[in-house]
């Protein structure tokens, strides 16, 4: 690789001076020069003014226009950063030291030098000014890293004890210069209480040796009195034995940082609207009081409260009521409870209390009924009185209860008894409740299985005409054939299934299968044309399902039934909880054109209206009335006015669970249509079923 070329601009109005310096640059051995040259010191300036710069100023401190130093300040105020060397003569070499104190790179004495030497010193002048251009610049970054980074430095003289603080130090505590003198003592009294001996140690385990610098986030007390976070790095200079002599480092406010790193916390942990404990902490609390009541021998509880009829708000009134509602529940809350005790929001109108340190359950029932009273006053909602009531369900921490999700889970169950005993009350959690829901548990898991592993069937019961004796139609019943339990009845498990959800598959099923079989039979049988109904059971969580009506459509569909065939069996519940709903799904059934029962007719609370509004077109009688009739007396009367509605309403009348001869006369004497019951027929299988249908 050839060297670079050096440009050098000289100042020399000696035509012979010139010629020796001209002659060594030539000669260089393994370096190029490129030499210009000026013999005033004004010229030599214009051209330093070029944007294309020499590498190297030599000049003659005696030229025509200038003599002495004054020669060397001018052309260094022209290019105060090129190297420049000085050229003297003999007599004036103590000039040439002086431009070399003042800044110059270098000397050399005319007629002392040959090309060698004037060759090293310009390449040493060059390297040099480069080095120091260097350094300067990293000086300067040093300094602007330091005053960017904001940060106070501090210089601590372990032998003395001496600190030496920053202006930035102090300044960032918003106090003046040498607030803290030299003194350690005087720093670290400023410091946290609860920060200042952590630190203290963490700077005495650093000077003993360990580690290559040290960091410590403490809180450092300001003069406006609020605490500001600092970062404190330090790293100890140490001896060649190793001791620590001096230690120096930095203090970096952090404030802002560690704010908004608590609010993150905070908000991880909290329930936006109400500022309540979220579900997080609030099991963290629980599992916190877990491991302490275990030394000790207090309990504490957890409260389950939810609010009843808070959907009636939100849909009537709008969200914004709803929320300015679950913030005043959490007011009131908050109000029922000691500073220890966490109230929390566990999402929608579901909160809980954790009490810290009760003695009894009694303790916790007190606090339940307090809280019911905190809500009892109305609250103010779009102008008007809202009363909010809430079920609370209390379970008390014991050995029985392993994590704080168990814990909830109870205080949940009690709730859930709580409402359904009425509401605005509480129920505290107890064996007997787990009882049932471990069974409950047990069931589910086997009920889910026992869809895929196909233990359903259906068993058959006839419907017969009352006037004829003859067969009109049959229901089909589901049963559970359950590997471990046996065959299960219905009412063991279609509430469950209900409630879980697992009845809309369930009944998908159920649908499938008896209208598949129906068509078998139909094939099989003599009667031409057939002339049997199937009735079908539809629960009200099945009746409201999105895929209710595609369900039923697939499955005569796929059996070619005749819809007019199919009955669909609902009760009454589901028409006074869900009118709407219910009615809209009927109407779209009938559009099929499959026929709708009203079973289980009497039990509910079903208005007359309803009766009248809906298209249903018949009502199947309760068995417990049936079962009273054969008796003279008020079951009898009951029959008999429905029996007479259900006519004057244009529907047809069927008879449940009629057991004996009595019961069929009566029935027969007040004109029902239909009866079903163990006197014609237990439900059968499939099977024995088959001969009922020829
Ligand atoms: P349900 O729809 O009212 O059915 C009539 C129930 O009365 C049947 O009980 C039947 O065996 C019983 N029964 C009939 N005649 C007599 C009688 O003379 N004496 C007595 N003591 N009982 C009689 P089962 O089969 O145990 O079903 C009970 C309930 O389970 C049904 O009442 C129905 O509500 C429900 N269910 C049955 N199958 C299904 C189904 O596939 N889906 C749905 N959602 N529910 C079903
Ligand atoms: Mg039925
Ligand atoms: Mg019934």
């Amino acid at each position: 690789m050839t060297p670079e070329t050096i440009q050098v601009l000289l100042l020399e109005d000696t035509e012979s001076d010139r010629l020796v310096v001209e002659e060594a640059l030539r000669t260089a051995p393994g370096q190029r020069f490129r030499l210009e040259h000026v013999d005033h010191v004004a010229h030599l300036i214009e051209l330093l003014r070029r944007p294309q710069q020499p590498d190297v100023v030599l000049i003659d401190l005696c030229v025509h226009d200038s003599q002495g130093i004054d020669t060397f300040r001018r052309v260094r105020a022209a290019a105060p950063d090129l190297p420049i060397i000085v050229q003297s003569g003999l007599s004036d070499e103590d000039l040439a030291v002086t431009a070399v104190r003042e800044g110059a790179q270098d000397y050399i004495v005319k007629g002392r030098f040959d090309a060698d030497l004037l060759l090293r010193t310009i390449r040493h002048a060059r390297e040099r000014h480069r080095a120091e251009a260097a350094l300067r610049t990293s000086e300067e970054r040093y300094a602007l890293a330091v005053s960017g980074a904001n940060d106070g430095l501090w210089d601590w003289d372990l032998a003395s004890g001496r600190i030496y603080f920053a202006p930035r130090f102090t300044d960032m505590l918003g106090l003046p210069i040498g607030a803290f003198g030299e003194s350690a003592e005087r720093w670290f009294a400023a410091i946290h209480t609860e920060d200042v001996d952590d630190f203290a140690s963490v700077i005495a385990t650093h000077t003993a040796g360990a580690g290559g610098h040290f960091e410590h986030e403490h809180r450092v007390r300001h003069r406006d009195g609020s605490w500001r976070w600092v970062l404190c790095r330090g790293t100890a200079i140490r001896d060649d034995k190793g001791c620590a002599a001096r230690m120096a480092g930095s203090l970096t406010d952090v404030t802002s940082r560690k704010e908004a790193e608590a609010r993150l916390k905070h908000d991880a942990f909290h329930d936006r609207l109400t500022g309540l404990a979220n579900r997080a902490l609030c099991l963290d609390r629980i599992t916190q009081a877990m491991r302490r009541v275990r030394r000790t021998e207090r309990t504490f509880a957890v409260l389950f409260v939810d609010l009843d009829r808070f959907k009636l708000v939100n849909d009537s009134l709008g969200h914004a009521a709803g929320d300015r509602l679950l913030l005043g529940i959490a007011d009131r809350l908050r109000t029922v409870v000691r500073p220890a005790d966490t109230v929390a929001r566990l999402g929608g109108d579901e909160f809980c209390i954790v009490l810290e340190s009760i003695h009894t359950a009694e303790d916790a029932r007190i606090v339940a009924n307090r809280a019911r009273e905190a809500l009892a006053a109305p609250f103010q909602l779009a102008g008007q009185p809202v009363f909010a009531t809430a079920s609370i369900g209390i379970a008390i921490n014991d050995k029985s209860h392993r994590t704080a999700d168990d814990l909830i889970r109870a205080a949940d169950l009690a709730m859930y008894r709580a409402k359904s005993s009425g509401r605005d009350c509480h129920h505290t959690f107890d064996a007997e409740m787990r009882h049932r829901a471990v069974t409950r548990l047990g069931l589910e898991s086997d009920l889910r299985q026992a869809i895929d592993r196909q233990e359903f069937l259906l068993h058959y019961q006839p419907i017969v005409s009352l006037d004829n004796g003859n067969m009109h139609g049959v229901e089909a019943l589901i049963r559970w054939n359950s590997p471990t339990r046996g065959l299960v009845s219905p009412l063991d498990f279609i509430p469950l299934a209900e409630e879980t959800g697992l009845i809309v598959p369930i009944g998908a099923w159920v649908v499938g299968e008896a209208t598949r079989r129906m068509a078998l039979w139909d094939d099989e049988s003599s009667r031409r044309p057939p002339l049997l109904d199937l009735s079908v059971n539809v629960s009200p969580r099945q009746l409201l399902s999105a895929d209710i009506v595609q369900i039923i459509a697939d499955a005569l569909d796929r059996s070619e039934l005749d819809p007019s065939r199919l009955v669909i069996e609902i009760t009454e519940s589901v028409l006074v909880e869900n009118h709407h709903l219910a009615s809209r799904a009927l109407c779209a059934l009938k559009e099929l054109g499959v026929r709708v029962h009203l079973d289980d007719f009497g039990t509910g609370f079903s208005s007359l209206s309803y009766l009248q509004q809906l298209p249903i077109d018949c009502i199947k009688i309760d068995r417990s009335f049936v079962n009273g009739i054969a008796n003279k007396g008020k079951d009898l009367e009951i029959v008999r006015a429905i029996v007479g509605l259900g006519h004057g309403l244009g529907k047809s009348v069927v008879a449940e669970g009629i057991e004996t001869k009595g019961q069929l006369d009566r029935l027969k004497g007040l004109d029902c249509d239909f009866g079903q019951g163990f006197l014609f027929s237990r439900p059968v299988d499939s099977w024995a079923a088959l001969p009922l249908c020829a």
